[in-house]
C-alpha cells in the first residue's frame, strides 16, 4: 500500500473489547509460550533451544505510535486477537502464570526481554514487571526501551534499579532520513532520532560497559553501508547493534514491501559482527556506488574462516552470563518455511555452504557501479574477497 492510499484509509484502531492489559498480562512471544507450555508447537529445526523469553506490554488502545513497519502501531487495521508482531502470533498472558511457570517448567532460558510500547503507562508497568522477575526468577533481564519514554536519566535509573542489567534502544531505521519517514512525522509518529539517540548516550551512563544496545531493522531503505555507519556509530560509543531483517507485518504501510535481497543481509550481517564482535573499523571496509560491500578488508582466507564460523549469521542478540546470545529469537525474523536469516543456533555445513551463495549473489555486478572515489576496480575486487569465496 503506497502512503497516499494508507493515508487515506487509515482510522484509529477502536478500543478493543479485551480486559486483558498490562501490567497483569503482557503479549508472549511464540516461541516462549511454547516453550512454557502455553501454546502447543515445536521448532522446525530440530537444533532449536529457545535461550531468551521475550514480552511486550499490551493496551486496549495498542501502541501511540505509528511506525510504518510495525504490527502493534496505532493504525493497524486488525484486532488485537489478531496482531501479529514480527509476523506472528504473541500470545496475551497473565504476568503471574509466566512467572510461575519461568520457574516451574524446565527450559534453557537464561534471559528475559521486557519491551515496552509507547503508550503514557509502559515505562512504569515495563519496571513493575522487572522488578517481579528479578525478585521471583534467576533470568537476568533487559528492557526494551521506547525512547520517546524516557524524558530523563533517572527513567534509565529505575530500570537498572528494578533489575534490568542491560538496555537496548530500538533505533529501527539506519538514518535521520529513514527513522523520520518510518517513525516520526509523516506518519505522525511521536519518535524522533535525537531523542532515541541521546537516551542511547545517556543509558551507558547508566549501565555497565557494554551493556547497552540498539536494534537496527535491514530493509527499510537504507543501503549496507548506511546500515554499517550506524553500527559503527553506536559502537564508537561502546553500544552494540542487535540486527534484524525487516519482515512486512499486513494491514501496515510497509505490507506489501518485500524483505531486503538475502545478499544485502548477509553483508549486513557480516559487517556487523567484523565491527561489534572483532572491532574492525567501518573504514577498512570498500562500498560500491550503490553502497554495497565489495570488501571488508580482510585477507581472503581470514574472510572465509569468520564465515565458517558461522557466528556472524547467528542472532545478535542480549548475552547469558557467559557472554552468549540468550535472546536466540527464533523465526523472528520469517517464518518457518522461508530461508533462515538469524540462525537461532550454530548454522550446519549445509547452511554455510548456503550462506556462502547468498553472500555475494545479488551483488551489483556493473564496473560504472564501483565508486571512483574509492578508487577500486571490478578487477581487483574480482581477485579478491569474492573470487577466494568461490562465487
Ligand atoms: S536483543 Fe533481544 S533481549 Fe536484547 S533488547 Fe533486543 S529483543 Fe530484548
Amino acid at each position: 500500500m503506497n502512503q497516499e492510499k494508507f493515508s487515506e484509509s487509515i482510522e484509529l484502531r477502536p478500543l478493543q473489547d479485551d480486559d486483558r492489559e498490562s501490567p497483569e498480562y503482557v503479549m508472549t512471544s511464540l516461541a516462549g509460550a511454547i516453550t512454557l507450555g502455553f501454546e502447543k508447537g515445536k521448532f522446525a529445526r530440530e537444533e532449536t533451544v529457545l535461550r531468551g523469553l521475550n514480552i511486550l506490554m499490551t493496551y486496549k488502545e495498542n501502541c501511540v505510535a505509528n511506525c510504518s513497519y510495525c504490527g502493534v502501531s496505532r493504525e493497524r487495521r486488525v484486532p488485537r486477537e489478531e496482531t501479529t508482531f514480527i509476523r506472528v502470533k504473541w500470545p496475551i498472558i497473565p504476568v503471574e502464570e509466566l512467572i510461575e511457570r519461568s520457574v516451574q517448567v524446565p527450559h534453557q532460558m537464561r534471559r528475559l526481554c521486557v519491551g515496552m510500547l509507547a503508550n503514557r503507562q509502559s515505562l512504569d508497568h515495563s519496571i513493575q514487571i522487572i522488578r517481579q522477575f528479578h525478585e521471583r526468577t534467576p533470568l537476568l533481564i533487559s528492557g526494551l526501551i521506547t525512547a520517546s519514554l524516557i524524558k530523563k536519566r533517572e527513567d534509565l535509573e529505575r530500570i537498572r534499579d528494578a533489575g534490568a542489567d542491560r538496555v537496548d534502544i530500538a533505533i529501527d531505521a539506519a538514518t535521520p532520513e529513514l527513522f523520520e519517514k518510518h517513525r516520526g512525522r509523516p506518519v505522525k509518529g511521536p519518535h524522533r532520532w535525537d531523542h532515541f539517540w541521546w537516551v542511547t548516550e545517556e543509558a551507558t551512563k547508566v549501565f555497565e560497559p557494554g551493556a547497552v544496545g540498539i536494534h537496527l531493522v535491514a530493509g527499510l531503505g537504507e543501503t549496507e553501508q548506511e546500515l554499517l555507519e550506524a553500527c559503527q556509530k553506536a559502537q564508537d560509543m561502546n553500544v552494540v547493534t542487535h540486527l534484524f531483517s525487516f519482515n512486512p507485518e499486513p494491514s501496515t504501510l510497509l505490507g506489501d514491501h518485500p524483505q531486503p535481497p538475502m545478499g544485502h543481509y548477509r553483508r549486513c550481517q557480516l559487517g556487523r559482527y567484523l565491527i561489534n564482535e572483532l572491532g574492525i573499523h567501518l573504514h577498512h571496509f570498500r562500498f560500491n556506488a550503490q553502497g554495497q560491500v565489495i570488501d571488508f578488508g580482510l585477507e581472503p582466507s581470514v574472510l572465509e574462516k569468520i564465515v565458517e564460523s558461522g557466528r556472524p549469521f547467528m542472532t545478535s542478540g542480549c548475552p547469558d552470563e557467559h557472554g552468549e546470545t540468550a535472546c536466540n529469537r527464533p523465526y523472528g525474523n520469517g517464518r518457518p518455511s522461508e530461508k533462515i536469516r538469524n540462525f537461532a543456533f550454530s548454522p550446519t555445513a549445509q547452511d554455510i555452504e548456503d550462506i556462502r551463495q547468498q553472500l555475494w549473489a545479488d551483488l551489483a555486478l556493473d564496473a560504472q557501479t564501483v565508486s571512483e572515489e574509492e578508487g577500486l576496480s571490478v578487477k581487483a575486487w574480482e581477485g579478491g574477497n569474492l573470487a577466494e569465496l568461490g562465487k
